[in-house]
């Protein structure tokens, strides 16, 4: 079933205009037709009431509540130099089942600071599309960006992975946990001193087989890998 994105509700009617409007169109949606709807944070099972030349209505027929899938991963994305990576990197990590990516500034990624925060309306934009397009229960949260040198472990299992020093591999990790969270180096890698920090502070190294993945997509792999093995499903 079709999902779009609400501009507003009123009472049990919901609007759908502007770029949600053409996109409804160009599926060729009908009046009677059913659709899932997010509004306001909800997810809805709705049916299109009403489709006038600038915007349809629908009515709600129920919430739809579904429990997300697996376990809870935070991803924490060092910005990559080149900042279109990031968009493929939070397209893949919404795919892959995140629940919130959070980007960080480390030494060898992008460190200006009033750019990123320029770009973080683009940057949910792209983790609602993705949620339209994969059908996961909840948009992924994209978080305000945060230093390398100011990250401490905030989930269960805490893990960098790290192409250099090797560790880990992921059939070692405990997946029997409620909560993880994976660091991501950006194109160039950690800095020796970075991966050390973490180390120190209790993330634990793990490496990807077979070879060596790009920054936008090491996340992504590791995110879906937990969440498919993880005993939590
Ligand atoms: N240019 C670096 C590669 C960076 S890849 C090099 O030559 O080694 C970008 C990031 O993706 C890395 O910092 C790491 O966090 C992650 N990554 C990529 N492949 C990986 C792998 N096989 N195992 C663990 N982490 C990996």
């Amino acid at each position: 079933m079709e999902r779009l994105l609400c501009s507003k509700r009123e009472g049990s009617v919901l609007i759908i205009d502007g770029s949600e409007f053409r996109h409804l169109r160009a599926l060729r949606l009908k009046e009677g037709e059913n659709l899932e709807v997010f509004c306001e944070d909800r997810l809805f099972l709705a049916k299109i009431s009403r489709i006038t030349n600038g915007y349809a209505l629908c009515s709600i027929l129920e919430e739809l509540k579904t429990p997300p899938a697996g376990p809870y991963v935070v991803l924490y994305q060092c910005i990559p130099l080149d900042l279109s990576l990031m968009e493929e990197a939070i397209d893949m990590a919404s795919q892959s089942g995140a629940a919130k990516l959070v980007p960080l500034f480390c030494k060898r990624g992008f460190q200006v600071k009033s750019k990123v925060e320029e770009k973080m309306e683009r940057w949910k934009r792209i983790s609602l599309a993705s949620f339209k397009q994969c059908k996961r229960p909840r948009p992924m949260e994209i978080e305000n960006p945060i230093s390398l040198a100011d990250l401490h472990p905030g989930e269960e299992v805490s893990l960098v992975l790290d192409n250099f020093g090797g560790g880990l591999s992921i059939k070692e990790i405990d997946l029997s946990k409620e909560s993880y969270g994976i660091v991501v180096g950006p194109e160039g890698g950690f800095s020796q001193e970075e991966v050390e920090l973490l180390k120190n502070r209790g993330f634990k190294p793990v490496l990807l087989k077979p070879y060596i993945y790009r920054a936008q997509m090491a996340g992504a792999v590791a995110t879906a890998l937990i969440m498919n093995l993880a005993k939590r499903m």
